[in-house]
């Protein structure tokens, strides 16, 4: 396994299970070259799941304590995972990620998207008349002009909705109309230079046994000369490399010889996949 670095970790500034410096001393454990935080970014409503806005600074001068720390060893970055609804700048932040977690509705509150599949279905039902491509393609819709308007150097968990998919049947996810709408939303974001992030967070969750995007859209972005970087999301420091080495034998088999880190002297680097 030739990946050694992770750039989407949550802590116990929002909702992930471990604290920062236990989520950095594993990293360091495993060896990893290095490892970008990126606790969900301040909003005004879901407290429990974001960075309380007063805590904002004292996660950013935590991380750069431990960038300090592991200075020679290990290159600790300082990132964010933002959505539409994040409400702090990106000043001072090394990177961020782009992602789509919520639903505007109607009456002015948000729909969770990867919430309890009740909630999506709900949503569904409520706002899309029963129609679970209609979901989707706001869904994609939503993500893609994100990532247009932020200029975000990574795309976050590209085909989330698949979660709850795998669980409710909301839509055929072989069906010709669905890989149109997820290759047609995907097609503008390579040429904008973002890594498309290899997700294994469901993984370790329990929630599917392959990463996402499928291999599907990530063959269409290696053939659209697009990059990738294979993340775990993690919330809770036993399974920070929960499901990198299925991803990357899956980007093997799909032809892809290199991927992108978070780098040890420069903020991102290639590296090569090695497989087993
Ligand atoms: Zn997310
Ligand atoms: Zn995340």
């Amino acid at each position: 396994m030739s990946i050694l670095s992770c750039a989407h970790v949550h802590t116990t500034y929002c909702d992930g299970k471990t604290p920062a410096k236990d989520m950095a001393k594993r990293a360091d454990e495993l060896g990893f070259v290095s490892l970008g935080f990126t606790s969900h970014a301040p909003q005004t409503f879901d407290p429990g799941y974001c960075i309380p806005p007063e805590q904002e600074e004292a996660y950013k001068a935590e991380i750069r304590a431990l960038r300090a720390e592991y200075a020679g060893r290990m290159t600790v970055y300082l990132g964010v995972e933002r959505d539409l609804y994040s409400c702090c700048s990106t000043e001072g932040y090394d990177f961020f990620i782009a992602s789509v977690h919520y639903f505007p509705r109607p009456d002015g509150h948000h729909s969770p998207v990867d919430a309890t599949p009740e909630k999506l279905r709900q949503y569904v039902e409520t706002e899309c008349g029963g129609d679970g491509l209609k979901m989707a393609k706001q869904y994609f819709t939503m993500l893609r002009d994100y990532v247009l308007s932020s200029h975000a150097p990574i795309i976050g968990h590209y085909d989330l909705p698949q979660k709850n998919n795998a669980v409710l049947h909301l839509y055929d996810e072989e069906s010709p109309a669905y890989q149109k709408l997820t290759l047609d939303c995907l097609r503008p974001l390579a040429d904008t230079g973002a890594l498309l992030e290899v997700n294994t967070g469901a993984m370790a969750r329990g929630y599917l046994s392959t990463p996402y995007p499928s291999p599907t859209l990530l063959k269409a972005w290696k053939e659209w000369g697009g990059e990738v970087i294979v993340n775990s999301d993690c919330h809770d420091a036993r399974y920070l490399t929960t499901g990198f080495e299925e991803a990357e034998a899956l980007l093997l088999s799909l032809g892809y010889d290199h991927a992108v880190r978070l780098g040890r002297d420069t903020l991102w680097e290639r590296f090569a996949l090695a497989g087993r």
